[in-house]
């Protein structure tokens, strides 16, 4: 019954669920440790935990479908305005909500290679094209996207940092690329990790909006703010394409726990400030594990590090069945590496222990 462009969607395929992997293996769920989605080891902002406790009678009404309290404290937080905002359940909704306001099927849209899943199935679940630009190595090639812009693109998705490599494209850059894009294709920005950028490198991209009305910024709380289990996220963007956006989105797309919950958060300084910090050192043990295991690894600006193990499918199994979840990355093109979600500083020591024993064999 399904549209050939419908039938053409690989499937999203997420990590493997703690419960299930417990299950196969007989283990207790304590003894599995995954660091396959990006997950925040810290849990969640306190002060968003507290928030839905404190929400939980109200739940037999209807969430406020405008999202005011919310889009409140983004605006004071960030220094935009209300209008300038829409919400999303998750950041996926977000994507997706650009792909369904500005793409009809004449169109084309276009991602990078390495780029994330997401993009080419909201761009086909329209019907349109998905272009995929090929890159030298692991970074976006900003230059080769631009040259692939056809007169039927109608939108660029960009992340910065990239899922599943780590890498990060200078602002400057980005900001250039986007200047030479032309003013009827929207670039998305998904800066799904940017807090975990150090504060030199943190987004300026926010002030891009009033002067590029073609840019849209789409953010997420399900990393650093620690509440993927609730999906909510957010774009940033001029009024008018927000408004758009906002028409083609459903009444109440974010519940009423994660509204509460996100307005709580985005003012936890707290804890996005020890989520970053566990983050980079994080990332600094892990580096040195994979060089101390003579592996080579793609130096990442995100949650999450990618390094080449050689047969990737067969060390993800063996590290399954020690209880270890990671995330095989084939799909992405990188069949000789391996996404591990940075974790607490024990959780990567044990990790790398199991990437040892599971590259002897
Ligand atoms: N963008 C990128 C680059 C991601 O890696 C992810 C999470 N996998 C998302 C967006 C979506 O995250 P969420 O829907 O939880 O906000």
């Amino acid at each position: 019954l399904a549209p050939a462009n419908v039938r053409a969607i690989a499937p999203y395929v997420p990590g493997k669920p703690i419960a299930e992997t417990a299950r196969e293996l007989g283990l207790e769920e304590s003894a599995i440790l995954k660091m396959a989605s990006n997950e925040n080891p810290l849990g969640s902002s306190p002060k968003a935990v507290a928030a839905i406790r404190g929400a939980l009678d109200d739940l037999a009404y209807y969430p406020d479908g405008a999202g005011y309290e919310l889009k409140g404290v983004i605006s004071r937080v960030f220094g935009v305005k209300p209008g300038n905002l829409v919400l999303g359940n998750g950041s996926n909704d977000v994507l997706e909500l650009t792909a369904r306001a500005f793409l009809t099927r004449d169109d084309s849209a276009i991602y990078s290679r390495h780029g994330f899943m997401v993009y080419p199935l909201a761009i086909q679940a329209i019907g349109a094209k998905a272009i995929e630009v090929p890159t030298q190595g692991y970074e976006t090639d900003l230059a080769a996207v631009l040259a692939a812009i056809r007169p039927d693109t109608k939108m660029v998705f960009v992340a910065n940092p990239n899922n599943p490599t780590g890498t990060f494209t200078p602002w400057q850059e980005l900001r250039d690329f986007i200047s030479r894009v032309p003013p009827n294709v929207l670039v998305v920005v998904d800066e799904a990790y940017g807090e975990y950028l150090p504060p030199e490198l943190a987004s300026p991209a926010v002030s891009w909006v009033e002067q590029y009305p073609n840019v849209v910024l789409s953010r997420t709380l399900s990393k650093a703010y620690g509440l993927a289990g609730l999906r909510v996220g957010y774009g940033v963007a001029n009024p008018e394409v927000a408004d758009v956006m906002n028409r083609v989105r459903q009444p109440f797309n974010v519940n009423h726990l994660a509204l509460v919950a996100a307005a709580a958060a985005l003012e936890d300084h707290d804890f996005i400030a020890k989520s970053r910090a566990n983050n980079s050192a994080g990332l600094t043990q892990l580096e040195a594990g994979f060089k101390r295991l003579g592996l080579e690894f793609i130096p990442s600006r995100a949650n999450f590090i990618t390094v080449r193990v050689g047969d990737a499918a067969k060390v993800y199994q063996r590290l399954l069945a020690k209880g270890v979840i990671v995330r095989p990355i084939a799909g992405y093109g990188m069949p000789d590496h391996l996404r591990v979600t940075v974790g607490l500083p024990e959780h990567n020591a044990r990790f790398l222990e199991a990437l040892e024993q599971a590259l002897k064999g």
